[in-house]
């Protein structure tokens, strides 16, 4: 049995009746829970999840470790997606931004040695 309504065109739907109604599962007044329940569903399954965990993040970004907690985020969330040709730029360009923060904290950490040699030296002279 076809359905009974009719489209916004104003001609009769052609799906087929829905077991125990005149309409079909779009036009049945009954299945508008179960349609709006399909349509989550099918929004769901649209998104991709977040593989990352965004609390790790810290609000503010003011030091070579809250940059690397980014950098770590967004490679989490990056790694679980469909590879394409998207995902394998992405990988790079947060291969090559790892390197730049590693290579910031380094200098940092080498800069601060250095400085602390150079005040122990002129407090013993
Ligand atoms: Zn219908």
């Amino acid at each position: 049995m076809k359905c009974k309504s009719k489209t916004t065109n104003g001609q009769l739907c052609q799906a087929q009746a829905i077991t125990g109604s005149k309409y079909c599962f779009t036009h049945d007044p009954a299945s508008g829970a179960a349609r709006a329940k399909a349509r989550k569903k099918g929004g769901r399954r649209n998104r991709t999840p977040h593989a990352g965990n965004s609390e790790s993040i810290p609000t503010k970004v003011r030091t070579i470790e809250d940059v690397l907690a980014v950098l770590d985020y967004a490679l989490a969330e990056t790694l679980p997606l469909e590879n394409s040709i998207q995902r394998g730029r992405l990988l790079v360009a947060l291969a090559g931004a790892f390197i730049e923060a590693l290579e910031a904290g380094e200098l940092e950490a080498r800069l601060t040695a250095l400085e602390q040699r150079i005040k122990n030296q002129n407090e013993s002279v």
